[in-house]
């Protein structure tokens, strides 16, 4: 090819990209959308999966039919729930496991964040930045016992990695004691406390000194700390969700964490909450911990916390702990968390936890929702194990994941998300907007049982 044919291609090529960039920035900047703007979105959408993002997905998502031929495509959200592309409506009870606890775009959270943006986005990394500053202040005062500094993140697995850090950096110490079934992210630090086989095993070894007991069970709790004691490799830190979420919901037994708060004190281990799917009023209380009466030295928050609209998470330890960090505030460190546009979104999230009472509102529709289910599984024991949960965070298990899967999928098409993918559907996870009305959670109950009743055990 001639080195002018070339240099045309080029140009062509670079020409036909910004046209289809000036494309979707239109469509982004659309109040409404036609049916053929739906059509092209679609079809860029499952092309782009199945070239450029992960075809995989493909064949995983109930929104999905074979061969593609109808996809549900998310274009826009607003309280409960959210409408595909071709406007129809779902109640969200997924809630993007755990992040809508004030609903989808959540008029304050969007105020705060916007006009934040109209002043400033990012930081400047040198001077003081103020919301972080005040941000922390606040959660100093609504996070249990002494909790006082906060390292803000990105993410849930970013505040994992910051606690582990921590705590070998405070306890001078490398084990860690995890539990079965538990689930804290996926990047190589919290992946090494994440507990699902399938996650871990190409990656393994991970972080060494990592052990697993059955979350629950305070004897091989015990044990361990023992045998850890006895060959000298002391606990630098137990790390627990308070009630496990990707694991299928799991409360424990009457008394556990309190007991493990025992042991750890016993052994002068840290215990770490990993409340980034329990927390921000999730299970009826602003954070899990204070269900249990129990003070971890680190808390580990994400996902809720910057009220659905931005990513953003958070550690909170003792002043005791946190100090290891005084003396080089550079330990650890990421460009973009605590952010101003995330600081402003946490802060008017709590805003809206607070005064609307919503953890408190949590428990009370929870309830409702749980019995409500349980009344709708009934005479269908051979379809359905257990249905439990504690606030809004509730778990549904069935016999089996094909029972599972068929469930999710038919209150999918009926206008109703819940997880459970072809993969994992054993138990579907219920974690709507804590702002959800009554009406809505009959809808829920109402479509749960029709459909149950026509999936075979
Ligand atoms: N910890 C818990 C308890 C979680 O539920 C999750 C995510 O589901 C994580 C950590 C990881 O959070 P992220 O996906 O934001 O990294």
């Amino acid at each position: 090819m001639s080195v002018n044919l070339e240099n045309k291609k080029l140009q062509e090529k670079q020409e036909n990209i910004q046209d289809y960039i000036k494309q979707v920035l239109h469509l982004i900047e659309k109040d409404e959308i036609t049916k053929e703007d739906a059509q092209w979105i679609t079809k860029e959408t499952v092309d782009g999966f199945r070239e450029h993002v992960n075809p995989g997905f493909l064949e995983y998502r109930k929104t999905v039919t074979e061969g593609g031929q109808f996809a549900a495509v998310e274009w826009s959200d607003s309280g409960a729930g959210f409408k595909d592309v071709n406007g129809k409506e779902y109640i969200d009870c997924l809630g993007g496991f755990g992040i809508y606890n004030v609903g989808h775009r959540n008029p304050k959270v969007v105020k705060a964040v916007t006009d934040q943006l109209k002043r400033q986005a990012l930081h400047s990394q040198d001077l003081l930045d103020p919301l972080r500053a005040m941000l922390a202040k606040i959660l100093g005062e609504i996070t249990p016992g002494d909790l006082k500094y906060a390292f803000f993140t990105n993410s849930g697995t970013e505040s994992v990695e910051a606690a582990l850090k921590l705590a070998k950096m405070y306890s001078e110490r490398t084990t860690f004691i995890s539990t079965t079934k538990a689930f804290h992210g996926k990047s190589l630090g919290s992946l090494s406390g994440t507990a699902k086989g399938i996650f871990r095993k190409p990656f393994l070894p991970l972080i060494p000194g990592f052990r697993h007991v059955p979350f629950g069970d305070i004897d091989m709790m015990r044990k361990t700390f023992e045998v850890c004691a006895l060959t000298g490799e002391d606990v630098a830190a137990v790390i627990l969700e308070p009630i496990q979420g990707e694991g299928g919901i799991i409360i424990p037994p009457e008394g556990y964490l309190k007991q493990v708060r025992e042991l750890c004190d016993e052994y002068g281990a840290l215990l770490i909450l990993d409340e980034v799917q329990t927390g921000m009023g999730r299970t009826g209380k602003m954070f899990a911990a204070e269900l249990f009466d129990v003070v971890p030295d680190i808390i580990c928050l994400a996902k809720a916390f910057g009220g659905g609209v931005m990513p953003a998470g958070a550690i909170v330890a003792r002043e005791e702990v946190f100090k290891s960090w005084f003396e080089n505030p550079f330990m650890h460190t990421t460009t973009f968390g605590g952010n101003p546009l995330a600081c402003a979104a946490a802060i008017a999230t709590i805003d809206v936890l607070l005064e609307e009472k919503l953890p408190e509102r949590a428990a009370e529709v929870g309830e409702y929702f749980l019995n409500e289910l349980k009344e709708a599984a009934k005479g269908h024991e051979d379809k359905v194990l257990e249905i439990r949960g504690q606030g809004l965070m509730i778990g549904i298990e069935f016999h089996k994941d094909e029972i599972g899967y068929e469930v999710s999928k038919g209150m999918f098409d009926n206008g109703v998300l819940v997880a459970g993918t072809l993969i994992n559907s054993k138990t579907i996870r219920i974690e709507p907007a804590l702002t959800i009305s009554y009406e809505e959670v009959n809808t829920v109950v109402k479509t749960f049982k029709e459909v149950l009743k026509n999936v075979k055990a």
